[in-house]
């Protein structure tokens, strides 16, 4: 069975993906092995915390957690969220919802987010996928710091782009491509398989939220009290991801691209991310690379956003299900 670990910056679409990775785990598909942390939505230490107090309600306390970088590839600056930030997915990041949070003084599993990657990695090699879906600092310091290891892992599947679409915060740019693009370039650059479900894919899956809540009920009526706050959740951000009032269920989809491919359409190609100027932060082919017979990533293009709607909804309510039984 594949193992897998998220890279995440525990918002509310990062909650999901944890949510839909346990009911994948329910349909054998894959093993959650760990979760890791960086910045985005929120610090990576707020980060840990969200998704310690996640797993707490889910009754899977057993899967580590890694607070990693909190810092922009490159510098020494701590990152602290843009305000836009508290607004989308709420000033605790889960848009608000009441759940027991580990203490102020939480420290997250023993060791660190780069020496779990490597460990994983050169233990299970191929049979690992790296999903990340947050900025891209703790990928690029892996690849940096232990490249040989960081290739030894499957396809490294990531959340974020824009190609054929504009970007969601500025013309150009998504969000975890902007929240540091030198990383994301690194990445990119760096040789390593990718898989990138970006909004062009993505985008497909936006639906308001009396809609979402009409494919989600069973969450609510069956899922317990995981399955309300969970469905909470997903109605606050549904109302507040955007200004025309609808969510995209963003990172569970780049789970999806890994586990259930058939939902996505995707093309090979090189990719760079620009780091200069008003299109700082653009996911764009590497045209240095352009004529290179075999290309790196693979990019999601188009998805299914109906069908995966639908499979989102049942594998969550597994999920939900197999935590009532805990
Ligand atoms: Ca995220």
């Amino acid at each position: 069975m594949k193992q897998l670990i998220l890279d995440l910056d525990t918002g509310i679409d990062d909650a999901l993906a944890i949510l839909y990775a346990l009911g994948l785990e329910q349909e054998g598909l894959c093993r959650l092995a760990g979760i890791t942390c960086t910045f985005g939505n929120v610090t990576a230490g707020t980060a840990a915390r969200n998704s310690r107090a996640l797993l707490g309600l889910l009754g899977r306390e057993d899967i580590p957690v890694f607070a990693g970088s909190n810092r922009r590839f490159g510098t020494e600056e701590e990152y602290e969220p843009d305000p836009v930030c508290r607004v989308i997915h709420g000033e605790n990041g889960i848009g608000n919802v009441d759940i027991l949070m580990p203490e102020e003084n939480f420290v997250d599993s023993q060791g660190d987010a780069l020496r779990f990657l490597a460990d994983m990695a050169e233990r299970y090699e191929k049979d690992l996928a790296v999903i990340a879906t947050a900025s891209m600092a703790n990928i690029a310091r892996w690849l940096k710091g232990d490249r040989e290891t960081a290739l030894k892992a499957g396809r490294i599947a990531i959340m974020g782009g824009a190609l054929t679409v504009p970007g969601n915060v500025t013309p150009f740019a998504e969000a975890n491509m902007l929240a540091d693009p030198e990383a994301a370039r690194f990445v990119f650059e760096s040789g390593a398989k990718l898989l990138m479900t970006g909004l062009d894919a993505t985008l497909r899956t936006s639906r308001g939220a009396g809609e979402m809540e009409e494919k989600m009920a069973r969450w609510g009526s069956e899922g317990g009290r995981a399955g309300r706050v969970f469905l909470d959740m997903l109605t606050y951000y549904c109302e507040n991801e955007s200004q025309d009032k609808v969510g995209a269920i963003h990172d569970p989809l780049a789970v999806a691209a890994v586990f259930k491919p058939k939902l996505v359409t995707t093309m090979d190609l090189d990719l760079t991310v620009e780091t200069e100027g008003p299109s700082r932060g653009r996911t764009i082919g590497d045209m240095r690379r352009f004529m290179d017979g075999e290309k790196t990533a693979r990019v999601c293009v188009d998805a299914d956003g109906e069908g995966f709607l639908e499979d989102f909804s049942k594998v969550c309510l597994k999920g939900l299900l197999a935590a009532g039984r805990r």
